[in-house]
């Protein structure tokens, strides 16, 4: 077991390369999940922390954007080694304010790191094209450049992998950052502020600002603040995008989600049972691509339920932090409310409950935020539980008779983030990633997060903006195109042209 993350009593911001105190004296307390017991507090901030942050992020824009990409890549390349040698240290920081067992953060940790090695080949995707001769004697090409002060809006659930989507890509780009992560398991972000000043990155060039609402209206009213990366729920993404894209910024928003897995009849149910129970509980079902609906199609209810029931009543329920932990407790007290007062509505909507996992109790950890995994079948498409993201560990299983309605039942759910199909057809599986309208499709794989080169994006309202988060999708996020075109005319004489010119 390792000794929980206990470094101060008061997370507070990071400006300029320094920890930083802020102007607010308001601040909220940050939780050990598995104990109940309040840890420390975060210092939330104020406008005026924020305009000092971007004032940081400004200043320290245009040396940054004119270094060259390859040596904004051998920061990178520092802050990546240093990532890998603090791994450990950093999962048991998330596992100690998030919960999550500490395999599970320390998988969080390298993927985030994956995409820090992404944006080490910075100096190849920042690569333009070119033109020779669009027209006699001229040339035309295109550059990406940075957009400047950059912002970065974080949820709980992913405290080091989410910021890692975002500011990695940002900043090799040539962007200055503030982050402003979630106030409920802040302490991941200082951190890693502090390994990419011992990286050598700039002081000004990545700022964090711990807050709440005040802080997120303040970068998006900031003049300065030239685009925002959000993820979260679903109300909060819609208000960003249309907040900020009425103010003129460029926005990705990425919201909620309520992923599906259709089960064939011919797919391998034991395989099926074991990409279902990790999906549905691991993190405690707090992951944007956390599976909580099983859709069994023709007889595979009757082959799965059983197995599925069986499965979830033998969690390992404990601290994340105990080696052998399968799942740990929920976030806060109020997300645990949430989750068992949605196994109430289920019931009273008329789902069958079969594993019930209110009121879960962990020897010693009494006060802890823990519910176990729960279970329903016969749940339907009218029914809020099916409808409405819960965001814990509830399983609801809806039968439907053949491949089409499975596509029609996804298809119609107003999210598209995530979706897995399980079965040994391939044609099944060619007409199903072809016709569902879900931005990440997993055949045979439970969570299809895709890695750190290809993008992270669902369709619906599980995004709002054009862009994915990370990728190639990501360096054109962060970077504008400009095009030029340029010519050394050594004849004079031609005089004005009036009409529209043309290749000559
Ligand atoms: P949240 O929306 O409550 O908070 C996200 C961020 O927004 C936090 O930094 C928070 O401080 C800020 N915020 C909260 N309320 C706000 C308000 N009224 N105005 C402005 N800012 C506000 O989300 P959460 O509970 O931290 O995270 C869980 C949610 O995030 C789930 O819905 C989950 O599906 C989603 N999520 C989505 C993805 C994805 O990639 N699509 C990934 C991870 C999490």
């Amino acid at each position: 077991m390792i000794a929980p993350f206990n470094d101060s009593t008061e997370v507070i911001h990071y400006i300029s390369g320094e920890q930083y105190s802020g102007s607010g004296t308001r601040s909220q307390d940050v939780f050990n999940p598995a104990t109940g017991a309040i840890a420390r507090q975060v210092r939330l901030g104020t406008v005026e922390d924020v305009a000092t942050a971007v004032a940081s992020a400004k200043a320290a824009f245009p040396q940054w954007a004119d270094t060259p990409p390859i040596r904004r890549a051998r920061v990178m390349l520092k802050f990546l080694e240093l990532m890998n040698q603090h791994k450990d240290e950093l999962a048991a920081i998330i596992t100690a304010e998030h919960g999550k067992v500490l395999s599970d953060a320390a998988g969080e940790v390298s993927r985030g790191i994956d995409i820090i090695e992404f944006a080490c080949g910075i100096p190849q995707l920042l690569k333009g094209d070119f033109t020779d001769q669009v027209s006699t004697g001229m040339d035309n090409w295109t550059l990406r450049q940075p957009l400047g002060v950059v912002a970065g809006i974080t949820p709980f659930n992913f405290p080091c992998m989410v910021p890692c989507w975002m500011f990695p890509v940002a900043i090799a780009a040539g962007n200055c950052f503030v982050l402003k992560p979630s106030e409920r398991d802040p302490s991941a972000s200082l951190f890693m502020a502090k390994l990419l000043k011992q990286a050598g990155l700039p002081d000004g060039v990545f700022n964090v600002i711990q807050g709440d609402k005040t802080v997120v209206d303040a970068l998006l009213h900031h003049d300065d603040v030239k685009a925002v990366s959000f993820v979260g729920s679903t109300p909060i993404a819609n208000y960003i995008y249309e907040t900020g894209a009425r103010l003129g910024k460029r926005v990705q928003a990425l919201g909620g989600a309520k992923n599906h897995m259709v089960i064939m009849p011919d797919a391998d149910i034991d395989q099926a049972v074991d990409g279902l129970i990790g999906a549905a509980y691991g993190s405690a079902g707090e992951r944007c691509m956390a599976i909580s609906v099983a859709v069994l199609v023709g007889d595979v209810a009757d082959k799965i339920i059983p197995k599925l029931q069986a499965r979830a009543l033998e969690l390992v329920i404990r601290n994340g932090m105990e080696a052998d932990a399968e799942m740990g407790p929920v976030v806060t007290r109020q997300a645990l409310e949430r989750i068992e007062n949605y196994i109430a509505i289920g019931v009273e909507e008329g789902a069958k409950l079969l594993v019930d996992g209110r009121n879960y109790k962990v020897p010693g950890h009494e006060q802890g935020f823990f519910t176990g995994g729960t279970l329903f079948d016969n749940v339907t498409p009218e029914m809020r539980i099916y409808k409405e993201e819960i965001f814990g560990p509830v399983l609801a299983c809806v039968r439907v008779e053949d491949f089409a309605q499975a596509v029609k039942l996804v298809n119609d759910h107003e999210f598209g983030n995530g979706v897995a199909c399980y079965t040994r057809d391939g044609q099944v599986a060619r007409e199903f990633s072809r016709r569902i309208e879900v931005g990440m499709v997993g055949i045979n794989v439970p969570i299809p997060v895709p890695m750190a080169w290809h993008g992270f994006g669902g369709w619906k309202r599980s995004l709002f903006g054009d862009m994915h988060a990370y990728g190639e999708e990501g360096v054109r996020f962060y970077t504008r195109q400009k095009s030029v075109m340029q010519r050394w005319p050594n004849d004079t004489a031609r005089g004005p042209e009036f009409a529209m010119p043309t290749a000559k």
